[in-house]
């Protein structure tokens, strides 16, 4: 009991069969300007340009963190850069996808709307047990509100995901994002 069989989604075999050393897929989606590149910017280089559109376009950055249970998990994040406008890649671009994150600016209720088109795009072409987050950026432009923390939270709820509030700009929860992350990804046994 509580032996994980079968294939994990995202985990490659190989790299894994160290139960201490994970390497997963994450897949950013989200509308354009909501602050993808520059969250994955933060987290991976610890900087914030605002000037620079940053596209990591078809490739992807890594970053590897470790937790506190001593286990090192290796982000490979795929941006989506230009997915929208090849919807027929998107089940591509899904694949073997272990995390997906759904970052919306807390400032356009428009983003939060395409949000939710993702969540549902995600039910259909993503793995299910695929570990999937929600993330309301620009949270520094608070000035701006003009979507609920409430209203972020009921929706991860109602989903199963986690839900938290960011900003690439002043790196307010960028780190935690990818550390709680973590902590939710399924573990190899270490038999396997
Ligand atoms: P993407 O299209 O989703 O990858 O969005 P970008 O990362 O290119 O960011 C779009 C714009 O939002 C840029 O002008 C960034 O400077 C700005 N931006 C991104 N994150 C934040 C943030 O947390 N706070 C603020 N104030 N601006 C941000």
């Amino acid at each position: 009991p509580g032996k994980n069989s079968g294939a994990l989604n995202g985990l490659s075999s190989s790299e894994n069969a160290d139960a201490k050393n994970l390497r997963v897929k994450l897949v950013l989606l989200g509308d354009s300007g909501v602050g993808k590149s520059c969250i994955v910017l933060r987290f991976v280089r610890g900087e914030f340009d605002a000037t620079s559109k940053v596209t990591v376009g078809a490739s992807f950055l890594s970053q590897t963190i470790a937790l506190q249970d001593s286990t090192t998990v290796k982000f490979e994040i795929w941006d989506t850069a230009g997915q929208e406008r090849y919807s027929a890649l998107a089940p591509l671009y899904y694949r073997g996808a272990a995390v997906a994150v759904i970052v919306y600016d807390i400032t356009s209720p428009e983003s939060f709307k395409k949000a939710q088109y993702w969540v549902k795009e995600l039910q259909k072409h993503g793995a299910p047990d695929i570990v999937m987050a929600l993330v309301g950026n620009k949270a520094d432009l608070h000035e701006k509100r003009e979507v609920l923390t409430d209203d972020g939270m009921e929706l991860a709820e109602k989903n199963g995901m986690f839900f938290i509030e960011t900003s690439a700009k002043t790196a307010d929860n960028i780190n935690q994002l990818f550390e709680e992350i973590g902590k939710r990804l399924p573990r190899p046994s270490p038999s396997s």
